[in-house]
Formats: C-alpha cells, sequence, structure tokens
C-alpha cells in the first residue's frame, strides 16, 4: 500500500483549495525554475529514468515519447505540446479530479514539459462535458499567466511559453490524438492514419507530443523527488503511483492515488470497504476502463494492478477505471450496453469499424434475450476478429475485446439464454 508521504495529489478530494496560493502551500511551483535549469536533456532522462508511462490508457514511456521531439524546432515549424483532458472512457473520472482540486500541478507540469520537448506552447483540449473543471482550468491558467509563471520570459527562464484551454463538444473520439489534433484544428475530429506519428506531423503539421492529464502532472513531483523515488515504487517495467477509479459494486466506490501494482483484492478492500454482498458476490471486473476485457471475479482476486499483470491475464491497465460487476449483473446486457456505445461513438471512417460496431451491437441484442442460434456466438467471435486490427484507430479494437472477453469467459451463460433456461443474472437485473 502507498504511504502517505509518497502520495502525489495531496488535494485530491478537494479538501483544500485549487488556487495558487494554496497550491503553493502544498509545494506547487516549488523551485519550477531551478528544475528548468537542469536542462532540457536532463529532465527527459530523468522522466525516462522514473519509468513513467502514459496514464492515459496505452502505457507507453513518457520519457521516450518525448526524446521523438525534434531538438532545433524553427519559429516556421515550432514544437508543440497537446494534453489530452478529453476524459471519456466509461468508468473513467481521474482526470477530472486532477483538474477539478489539483490544477496547478497540471500547469506547472505542462510547463516544465514543454520546455524539455522544446514547445513553443501547450494546448490542453478538456472534454466538452467538464464545464466546472474547464473553468477551474482556465482560471488558475489565468492566475498562473498573472503570476509570471507563464507567458512570455516564463518564470524568468527566458523561455516564451503558452498554455491554451481548448474545449472539446462531446464525441468520444476527439481523445484519440490524431482526432484531437483535427478538431484542434478546426476539422471533424476523425482519426489520421499513423505513422506518421505526431511527433513527425503533429498540430497543424509540426512534430507534437500528446500526452495524458495525470502523465503530465506527476512530472513536476517525480522532478523534485527524484527518478529513483517514483521507480522504487511498483513493480519493473510498471512504477510508480497511479490513480484507480473505482466504480460499480463496492461499498464505497473512490478515485484513490495507489502504488501500481497493489492486488485487487488489496485495493478494494482498503479504498472501497470491500464487495457488495462480500467476495463471494463478486462476479467480474473491466480493470481498465470499458476497452479491455473483463476479468472473471476468480482470476483477478490476485491480481497485480498494472500494464503487465493485468496483460498477462488477457487484459490490461488502461486507464485504470476498475469496473466492479456482482452477481446481480445482467453480464451479457452490460457488454451488449459497451457495444453500443462504440457503434454510437465510431466516427464511420473505416468499412470494419463503421459497420462492424453496428453489426457487433445487433448480434449482441440477441444474444441478450436468447433470440439467437448458437452457431451465432462463434460468428460474432469471428466478427470481432474481423474488426481487430484492421481499423484505422484503437476503437475498432476497443469495440472487439469487450465482446471477446464475455464470449471467452461467459459463453456458458450466453449459451444458456439461446436454450431458453433464462440467466439467474438477468433475472436479479430486471
Ligand atoms: P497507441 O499504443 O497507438 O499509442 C500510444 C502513444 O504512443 C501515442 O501517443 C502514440 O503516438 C505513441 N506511439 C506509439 N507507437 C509509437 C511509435 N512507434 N513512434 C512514436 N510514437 C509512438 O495507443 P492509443 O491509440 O494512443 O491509445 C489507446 C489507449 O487509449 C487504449 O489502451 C485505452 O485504454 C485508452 N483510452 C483512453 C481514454 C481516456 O478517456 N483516457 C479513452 C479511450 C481510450
Ligand atoms: Fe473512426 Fe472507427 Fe475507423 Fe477509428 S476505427 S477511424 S472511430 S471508423
Amino acid at each position: 500500500m502507498l504511504a502517505d508521504k509518497d502520495r502525489i495529489f495531496t488535494n485530491l478530494y478537494g479538501f483544500q483549495p485549487w488556487n495558487l496560493d494554496a497550491a503553493q502551500a502544498r509545494g506547487d511551483w516549488d523551485g519550477t525554475a531551478a528544475l528548468m535549469a537542469r536542462g532540457q536533456d536532463q529532465i527527459i532522462e530523468d522522466v525516462k529514468a522514473s519509468g513513467l508511462r502514459g496514464r492515459g490508457g496505452a502505457g507507453f514511456p513518457t520519457g521516450m515519447k518525448w526524446s521523438f521531439m525534434p531538438k532545433a524546432p524553427t519559429p516556421e515549424r515550432p514544437n508543440f505540446l497537446v494534453v489530452n483532458a478529453d476524459e471519456s472512457e466509461p468508468g473513467s473520472c481521474k482526470d477530472r479530479e486532477i483538474i477539478r482540486h489539483d490544477p496547478h500541478k497540471l500547469i506547472e507540469g505542462a510547463l516544465i514539459a514543454g520546455f524539455a520537448m522544446r514547445a513553443r506552447a501547450a494546448y490542453i483540449y478538456i472534454r466538452g462535458e467538464y464545464i466546472r473543471e474547464a473553468e477551474v482550468l482556465q482560471a488558475a491558467v489565468d492566475e498562473a499567466y498573472a503570476a509570471g509563471l507563464l507567458g512570455k520570459n516564463a518564470l524568468k527562464s527566458g523561455y516564451d511559453y503558452d498554455v491554451f484551454v481548448h474545449r472539446g463538444a462531446g464525441a468520444y473520439i476527439c481523445g484519440e490524438e490524431t482526432a484531437m489534433l483535427e478538431s484542434l484544428e478546426g476539422k471533424k475530429g476523425q482519426p489520421r492514419l499513423k505513422p506518421p506519428f505526431p511527433a513527425g506531423a503533429g498540430l497543424y503539421g509540426c512534430p507534437t507530443t500528446v500526452n495524458n492529464v495525470e502523465s503530465i502532472a506527476v512530472v513536476p513531483t517525480i522532478l523534485r523527488r527524484g527518478p529513483a523515488w517514483f521507480a522504487a515504487i511498483g513493480n519493473p517495467k510498471n512504477e510508480g503511483t497511479k490513480l484507480f477509479q473505482i466504480s460499480g459494486h463496492v461499498e464505497k466506490p473512490c478515485v484513490v492515488e495507489e502504488a501500481m501494482g497493489i492486488p485487487f483484492r488489496e485495493l478494494i478492500e482498503k479504498h472501497c470497504g470491500g464487495i457488495r454482498g462480500g467476495w463471494d458476490n463478486l462476479l467480474a471486473v473491466i480493470p481498465g476502463g470499458s476497452s479491455v476485457p473483463l476479468v472473471p471475479a476468480a482470476e483477478i482476486m490476485d491480481a497485480p494492478m498494472d500494464f503487465d499483470g493485468l496483460k498477462a491475464l488477457g487484459s490490461g491497465l488502461g486507464t485504470a477505471a476498475v469496473i466492479v460487476m456482482d452477481k446481480s449483473t445482467d453480464i451479457v446486457k452490460a457488454i451488449s450496453r459497451l457495444s453500443y456505445f462504440y457503434k454510437h461513438e465510431s466516427c464511420g471512417q473505416c468499412t470494419p469499424c463503421r459497420e462492424g460496431t453496428g453489426w457487433m451491437w445487433r448480434v449482441m441484442e440477441r444474444l441478450r434475450t436468447g433470440d439467437a442460434a448458437v452457431g451465432e456466438i462463434d460468428m460474432l467471435y469471428d466478427l470481432t476478429k474481423q474488426v481487430e486490427g484492421h481499423t484505422i484507430c484503437a476503437l475498432g479494437d476497443a469495440a472487439a475485446w469487450p465482446i471477446q472477453g464475455l464470449i471467452k469467459h461467459f459463453r456458458p451463460e450466453i449459451e444458456r439464454r439461446i436454450a431458453g433456461n433464462g440467466g439467474q443474472y438477468a433475472e436479479a437485473a430486471e
């Protein structure tokens, strides 16, 4: 369990004000100029040494991503940092808490990260539905400008750096990094083919790094306390602290900062008061937001909650949005509802996703009611394989994986419905 002294987000629950004075009293913006004086390359080396992996879901090494940025940008082709605050993954709500209660960690991190990658400016793209959060963030940015922390000669460092807050308009797909770039440019938010990756051709065709809110907000503390401190927490290749967002059938749903790799049972016992109705009542868990396959109760209990531990179970850490489902859950209906979500949010640009998500949802609905032939279970599985890996962006995979997880672990439940016996979980959920 993470010791209190190792927590980065000391105002996660908003017990103190978010404003600059309060943030500085908590240690934010302390010696920032001295951190920058270490030099761009040293900062990138320190972030690499910390082991920090992207907290938006994919887990790509953050320092390595920064190192892809050109070292000699020109005024005609500047570097940009884009902070992905378009948090829309079902179950995910950690970036919201950071922005609500600790926005200066994000802004200070955006300055240091932008400086390290020689960026001219940062664009923070915030989910349109986060109305109050966008107001807080803009107010915090304004405070930082007024205090000389941002803008021309930021922090008297000789470095000019702007931070812009840009509000989205409610499309899940704009959280995909290249769709976000399109949206920032004023176009329809549709993903681009990769490569080129944004570091080669990003915002307005310029070198760009897109990082998640949490990835950026932890950077000042990593640099202040040293990369070795961060790397000592968690497991090898899965280092550091992590915000877990636990929802569903636990006694006390919460967002909590914990050590990467904490076993599932410990996470739930320590912070959520256990499973509703006791551990025997646990059915399954989606451990990383809706884009990763579910894990049945027996397999998740002692699993380390980190990238590699959950990958070994055929799932993933994703955003660490832990969705807990007890035995009252209609598991087929739950996954069918996710299928509907992906069908609704598909941008329609590529055929396997545009057609496949609708097709998968329609079959899922028939499996939910039992109005299907047994052979359609395998047909649906084949269909998910036709979508997976055959689309421009990860939404196609995200639509396919939850269904694959359902068929792998709950085929008897689907067959029971088809046989007309009625599902025990369905009865409880009606
Ligand atoms: P990805 O693995 O394609 O890329 C991850 C990051 O690494 C990107 O920034 C990409 O540009 C970079 N990258 C990868 N390979 C690279 C290379 N060879 N050279 C340079 N850069 C490289 O994943 P993704 O599509 O960006 O993200 C998928 C994840 O997003 C899913 O796992 C899901 O968990 C998560 N997700 C999160 C939310 C949310 O609300 N936070 C919403 C939807 C999905
Ligand atoms: Fe759009 Fe889906 Fe293709 Fe992604 S996979 S580009 S969301 S159609």
